[in-house]
């Protein structure tokens, strides 16, 4: 007799992970605490865990409005609302990478992982990105809907033909520094570019 597929599921104990929720600006404008069932929304902590979701990047949305002076600020304090979550609920882990995502879920927790939407964020500064890394950031869209003074986005007016000089070098300090490069909403031309 064959196993059923929630016996296999169960069995393997696979981990599920949602690459993308936009909760943290709910988190800090709104101060939900994602700790307790909530009566609308998608994510909180019991239902993930009793969805079977083992872990999940919560996206640091920086708005497109958020410019020089103030976007990076905006991304750490969505950054803070995250891991005010996890200092302060046992249940909910902060992971960087594979082995603390598999501990937490070994333990019966949430991996919380952290990834940063919108390029902007990190104001034109490789000092910012480093900073970003520094704090659990595993990866970062290069652009949002807004394209930067370095990325082209694909609901932007097309600029710089994809990737400028300081683009080409965000991308090889995301490499170095072991960051995803997330091509979300970037130009195509941002996409294709050549070799850097
Ligand atoms: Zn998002």
């Amino acid at each position: 007799m064959g196993l059923s597929l929630g016996l296999l599921l169960v069995l393997q104990q696979p981990i599920i992970l949602d690459g993308h929720i936009d909760t943290p600006q709910r988190m800090l404008d709104m101060k939900t605490d994602i700790s307790a069932r909530l009566p609308d929304g998608h994510v909180d902590i019991p239902r993930m865990q009793e969805g079977g979701l083992s872990a999940a990047f919560f996206s640091i949305w920086v708005d497109a409005r958020y410019g020089p002076g103030s976007a990076f600020k905006r991304a750490l304090a969505l950054m803070d609302a995250v891991h005010a979550l996890v200092d302060t609920q046992p249940l909910a882990e902060l992971a960087t990478n594979a082995d603390e995502v598999r501990g937490a879920v070994k333990r019966g927790h949430v991996a919380v992982l952290l990834g940063v939407e919108g390029g902007h964020a990190i104001e034109n500064s490789l000092e910012k990105l480093d900073s970003l890394y520094g704090r659990g950031v595993r990866y970062m869209t290069l652009t949002w809907n807004n394209g930067n003074d370095w990325a082209g986005s694909s609901t932007d007016e097309l600029r710089h033909g994809g990737l400028t000089d300081l683009g080409k070098r965000v991308v090889r300090r995301m490499n170095e520094l072991g960051m995803l490069v997330d091509l979300s909403h970037v130009s195509d031309s941002t996409f294709c570019c050549r070799r850097l």
